[in-house]
């Protein structure tokens, strides 16, 4: 295949063509070490310098100190819902949870096995299609952490202010939006991000801890589930996603290259804009998901047609027309565009133009 297409997934999603680019260059032999990254030691000099400089420069992306880690681990977001109340829950052993979504459900699910979970806030009863408001929280000031979605990757919702949770560490799962903008990683006590959506591919994990939470994790834990293990060892405890990091790397020198992420957050802004504005001025044709537009994702583009008979029209046509991967999620239909960093903004200009040409055939 010559031409590549305009990738709409929600993930593993678009990377940047530079960074493709250059890992097929360095594939056969990584800066004349005579052998390619996957073929590496996870030990060796050379790959050493591989995994520091993605760690230094998350951390100058994210203006992070020498009181958070950073480590790379494997078992996606999903494992992180297990390792956040194993290691943090204790001793107090409960923990405020704000459901927004389908994968805050998940990590519901996984805390209640650990301890008591309080559900601090949740719109499930409006399907999701908004983000509860701070004065509906309903926090418990002996909690361990609050942990919440920043974006959530399936109802189209992203918070753009981080909930206010006093001195509780404020636990974040930002797997669908990690790196699309500047946040301050001092509100924050855990991060955790599956590369696979915005900023590599599946395989890794991120995880941004502040060192005083590491004391709470205990030794009777699991080796690999121990964060203090990962953080000691510096992500290399055992063998991690080599090649995952690898090209993690690359996509942070690409961030960096394109001036970092406030010049990022701008063109993510306007391609959004752009989708939203497309939605909007569509006389009730695409009608967007999200009910308040203050919780609208600049990141998974949420919309609807008039019929699922239409939306399946319109996703045949797209795909026929080179957009992928815009069916929205099996749980809610629809359609949805995720237009991570890697995203042109060529591409949404394309599909607008596509929307319009579909809505007046239609
Ligand atoms: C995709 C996603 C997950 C699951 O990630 P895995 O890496 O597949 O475990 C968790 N949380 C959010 C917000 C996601 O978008």
């Amino acid at each position: 295949m010559s031409k590549r297409i305009y990738n709409f997934s929600a993930g593993p999603a678009v990377l940047p063509e530079e960074v493709l680019l250059e890992a097929q260059k360095d594939l056969f032999n990584y800066k004349d070490s005579g052998m390619s990254v996957m073929e590496m030691s996870h030990r060796s000099k050379t790959y050493d310098g591989i995994i520091k400089s993605a760690d230094q420069d998350i951390r100058k992306l994210l203006d992070i100190k020498d009181n958070y880690s950073v480590l790379f681990l494997q078992g996606g977001a999903t494992l992180q819902f297990s390792m956040v109340p194993l290691n943090l829950m204790p001793p107090v052993n409960k923990a405020d949870y704000i459901v927004t979504g389908s994968w805050a459900k998940k990590a519901v699910k996984e805390a209640k096995k650990v301890g008591t979970v309080n559900i601090a806030g949740s719109t499930e009863s409006e399907n999701f299609k908004r983000l509860p408001k701070q004065d509906e929280l309903n926090l418990d000031p002996d909690s361990s952490y609050v942990h919440f979605t920043s974006n959530n990757t399936i109802f189209g919702t992203q918070y753009k202010t981080e909930p206010e949770v006093g001195s509780i560490p404020l636990v974040c799962d930002a797997s669908s939006d990690f790196l699309h903008k500047k946040i301050d990683v001092n509100k924050y006590g855990l991060i955790y991000a599956g590369a696979q959506k915005n900023i590599g591919p599946s395989g890794v994990v991120l995880v941004i801890i502040r060192n005083d939470l590491l004391e709470r994790s205990s030794d009777s834990l699991h080796t690999y589930f121990n964060y203090k293990v990962h953080a000691d060892a510096e992500s290399l405890y055992n063998t991690p996603n080599t090649f995952g990091i690898y090209i993690i790397g690359l996509v942070t020198k690409w961030l960096l290259n394109m001036g970092g992420l406030d010049e990022m957050h701008k063109l993510n802004l306007e391609k959004s804009s752009l989708l939203y504005n497309a939605i909007d001025s569509s006389d009730g044709y695409y009608k967007g998901t999200v009910a308040d537009a203050g919780d609208r994702s600049i990141m998974n583009v949420t919309f609807r047609l008039g019929s699922e008979e239409l939306e399946k029209k319109f996703v045949a046509e797209a795909t026929e027309a080179g957009f992928a991967g815009l069916k929205g999620h099996r749980s809610v239909g629809g359609i949805r565009a995720s237009i991570y960093n890697a995203f042109p903004l060529k591409g949404v200009e394309d599909l607008v133009q596509f929307m319009s040409d579909f809505k007046s055939k239609n």
